[in-house]
């Protein structure tokens, strides 16, 4: 045989058994593509604008990982009756807080929003009677966080509301839908606090934490590395650690949309799991 038949026929030999190959191209690419999900505890708004070691962390992430297409982030800070996905195209920073320093008032953060991205989850999550809407912007649950690991603000964002008439497992079973924007370059971000009770602050303790705080936290990192999503939904059936460390679901909800974002057996990397002031648990993870 000719050399050059050889190699002709061998690369037929490849084209005739196509699969294998794209299956590994197709896996390369998302290697290099799916985008990780993070649930961060974001604590006091002045880690929007102060360096400490929360801001310093949230920058070191945004140096880390992929460059996201785009960001969507499940808030805290914003609540509503159904739910709701920010389709700003120039969403305004919002100030939800009261009894800050002016330098935290005059703080902006001009991303940009991305109305199709917004009208595409909307559609994702038609079942649960999704809304794009225009009468919300960035809230400090988003931006507090971002501006310190995207300083750029380059990157677009789109928010989706925590809807208050849904039970944990329907935020849970609805978040599953959303894992398909992974591959799409999509940065999917819950912002809330695994621990936080703003009544039983103290003051007086910056670092510290009750043994309830701390307990409650140590039982939510076993049952997330665990895998144990369920133990996670129904925390109510943690008895007194969870109704003083979840007095009210808005800040634990977004960890469940993270969970319900992770891949089956997808493991996941703790950071920044300290206390701060008795009642409040920083504690954040990333899909690893
Ligand atoms: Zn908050």
């Amino acid at each position: 045989m000719e050399r050059r038949n050889f190699v002709k026929l061998s690369s037929l030999a490849i084209i005739a058994n196509p699969t294998s190959m794209i299956r590994d191209l197709l896996s390369s690419q998302n290697a290099e593509t799916e985008m990780p999900v993070i649930f961060i505890g974001h604590g006091s708004p002045m880690n929007a604008i102060e360096k400490n070691r929360y801001s310093d962390s949230w920058f070191a992430l945004g140096t880390k990982i992929p460059k996201p297409k785009a960001i969507l982030t499940i808030s805290a800070h914003w609540e509503t009756a159904g739910t709701k996905v920010m389709a700003n195209p120039m969403p305004e920073t919002i100030h939800d807080f009261g009894g800050f320093p002016q330098a935290l008032f005059d703080a902006q953060y001009p991303a940009p929003g991305k109305p199709e991205l917004a009208a595409e989850v909307a559609k994702y999550l038609h079942d649960y009677e999704a809304i794009t809407d225009l009468s919300w912007g960035l809230d400090h649950g988003t931006w507090s966080i971002l501006k310190p690991m995207f300083p750029e603000a380059e990157i677009p964002v789109i928010q989706l509301s925590l809807d208050y008439r849904k039970s944990p497992d329907q935020h849970y079973e609805m978040s599953r839908l959303l894992q398909i924007l992974r591959k799409k370059g999509v940065l999917i971000l819950g912002s809330g606090n695994i621990v936080h009770n703003l009544g039983l602050l103290d003051w007086r303790n910056p670092n510290n934490a009750f043994d309830w705080a701390t307990e409650f936290n140590s039982t939510v990192v076993s049952a997330v590395k665990d895998g144990n999503h369920q133990k996670l939904i129904h925390f109510n059936k943690l008895g007194k650690i969870a109704q003083l460390s979840v007095p009210s679901a808005e800040h634990y909800l977004p960890m469940l949309y993270i969970l319900a974002a992770l891949k089956p057996n997808e493991q996941v990397k703790f950071f920044n799991e300290s206390p701060a002031m008795g009642s409040l648990y920083m504690t954040s993870f990333i899909s690893a």
